[in-house]
């Protein structure tokens, strides 16, 4: 009799084992009632807060919200940095990023990502009239970006002469820009785009150069949590197809999905 307890008790041991185990992120956040989405709180345009209301606003906020309300739960928000953003979302204190985050092969191993939901590329904001046009012109010079952005590596590569400062958000490196401290800010356009928008005189500044890279976003997801990435992906497809996605970007980019660019959608 013993014995058959100590078996049972085994087998339930192991059944339990097997289904925690296999107890994702969806499951995590349905039974928690709430998603805790990682976010910028100082990025204009993808996440930042409204000078009015105090609340978080931007493209990558409302990402976050479309995907809570396809869960049925409400959103929390956990601010990040480029450099921490990775480490906390494999600490599980996020269950998501959606944080201008680029999808690179080098993060990938930590972490996975969604289907592409932004396509950028990387630039230079500079004072009108500075005479720089692109990263040639940097050699020699100072020039401000982020840490842990691929920004910070790319302008590396694209100006090895090029004496690159990083801070810990963009607007300190824009800060550093108006001070004369750094000739130019590189970052993914929208990002300088948002910058100068959110200047008092936006027309002292300029966006230039051919892109410096790539910069596809993707949202950052627990690695190998297929069933939860694939939600995920399912929701941005949806975004895409009931028009809540171009909605999104005109109020956010003001202006319409470039007509070179589609989601990657998948037929149900
Ligand atoms: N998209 C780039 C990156 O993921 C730059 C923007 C950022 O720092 O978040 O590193």
């Amino acid at each position: 009799m013993k014995r058959l307890a100590v078996v049972l008790t085994l087998i339930l041991a192991f059944a339990f084992g097997i289904t925690a185990a296999h107890a994702g992120k969806l499951e995590e956040i349905k039974e928690r009632n709430k998603l805790i989405c990682g976010v910028k709180d100082s990025v204009n345009l993808f996440g930042f807060v409204d000078p009015d209301s105090k609340e978080l606003v931007g493209l990558d906020i409302d990402v976050c919200k479309y995907i809570a309300d396809k869960l049925g739960v409400p959103v929390e928000f956990k601010v990040v940095t480029s450099k921490n953003r990775i480490p906390m979302l494999v600490q599980g204190s996020v269950d998501m990023l959606a944080a201008t985050m680029t999808h690179k092969f080098s993060r990938d191993e930590k972490i996975d990502f969604s289907i592409t939901y932004f396509m950028d590329g990387q630039k230079l904001l500079v004072k009108k009239g500075s005479g720089i046009q692109s990263a040639a012109d940097l050699a020699n010079k100072k020039v401000g970006t982020v840490k842990g952005s691929t920004s910070e590596k790319n302008i590396k590569n694209a100006q090895p002469k090029a004496r690159v400062i990083s801070y810990d958000e963009y607007p300190q490196a824009f800060m550093a820009l108006k001070q004369g401290k750094v000739k130019a800010v590189t970052t993914d356009s929208g990002i300088l785009a948002g910058l100068k928008a959110g200047d008092d005189n936006p027309e002292m500044w300029d966006i230039v150069g051919p892109f410096i890279a790539s910069e596809p976003y993707g949202l950052g997801v627990p690695q190998d949590d297929s069933a939860f990435r694939d939600f995920v992906n399912k929701c941005l497809n949806q975004m895409w197809l009931d028009g809540t996605y171009h909605k999104t970007f005109r109020k956010w980019m003001g202006y319409e999905v470039p007509e070179g660019w589609t989601m990657e959608l998948w037929p149900m």
